[in-house]
């Protein structure tokens, strides 16, 4: 393996790893070398750890429901005190479909706690400890509704391109420290996420004719950049947001 992008004797923290992209960036992370954090909101992390294990890394494992912010700092520094994360990727997130106009303010309230507040909180806090080292990766899945406003989710919307703000002003404050503060935005990935998307039967088809791939992406689809991200390679790569669209926003 090309040191570039050997992740040995690293440790990454993946959030919302029990299935989708999350779980296949933290198996693929595990194949280049990393031990693992993995976290969910339930203890059902069996497979994650299966699979992480299955490449000779450890993986232990945090559970904390990340639609409440309350203590969550104090949670993470239980678990910051005697684990050292080299890499983040803020991975966990959520979805609610409905018009603007009827979008329910529970709806809008977990969406943006979730998927940004939370964020926010685990940056800042495992931020805290890679200034102390002056080294680290944080990785954030932002989406491409982090450039577009998307149709009947206003809330995800507005919290993907706050999420990428908050890369940028990251990646700004701590370049200088040698944290590198980066985000990937997938196309349209076939997860849970998207099982209400693939079952519509008008959009599924506009969305899959309209991307220049001509299919879906897969969750093994966002590996690359996630190892690229988390690696030595992109030791100098600060606010980015790499796309991973099958084409999508090139169109
Ligand atoms: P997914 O539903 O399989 O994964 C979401 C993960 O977040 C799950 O592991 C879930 O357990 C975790 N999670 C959700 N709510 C939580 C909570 N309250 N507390 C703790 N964990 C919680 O879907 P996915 O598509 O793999 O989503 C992963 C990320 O990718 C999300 O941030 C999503 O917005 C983003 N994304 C997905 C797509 C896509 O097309 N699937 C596109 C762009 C961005």
């Amino acid at each position: 393996m090309s040191a570039l992008f050997d992740l040995t004797g690293r440790t990454a923290l993946v959030t919302g790893s029990r299935t989708g992209i999350g779980q296949a960036v933290a198996i693929g992370l595990a194949e280049a070398g990393a031990d693992l954090v993995l976290h969910g909101h339930h203890d059902d992390l069996d497979e994650t750890q299966a699979a992480v294990e299955a490449h000779g890394r450890s993986a232990r494992r945090w559970i904390r429901d990340l639609s409440r912010t309350d203590g969550l700092a104090a949670d993470l520094d239980g678990l910051l005190d005697g684990t050292r994360v080299d890499i983040l990727v803020n991975n966990a997130g959520i979805i609610r479909r409905s018009p603007a106009a009827d979008m329910a303010e529970e709806d809008w309230d977990a969406v943006l706690t979730t998927n940004l507040d939370a964020v926010f909180a685990i940056t800042q806090a495992v931020g805290r400890r890679m200034l102390a080292r002056r080294s680290g990766k944080i990785i954030s899945i932002a989406s491409l509704l982090s450039f577009q406003g998307g149709v009947n989710v206003v809330g995800y919307s507005a919290s993907k391109h706050a999420l990428v703000g908050m890369t940028r002003a990251l990646a700004n404050e701590w370049a200088r420290d040698g944290i590198q503060v980066n985000a990937i935005a997938p196309g349209y990935v076939a997860t849970n996420n998207t099982t209400a998307l693939r079952a519509d039967p008008v959009r599924e088809p506009q969305i899959r004719d309209r991307i220049p791939a001509g299919r879906w992406g897969t969750p093994a689809d966002l590996v690359g950049a996630a190892v690229f991200l988390a690696a030595p390679a992109s030791d100098y790569v600060c606010g980015h947001v790499l796309c991973v669209d099958g084409g999508w926003l090139a169109r």
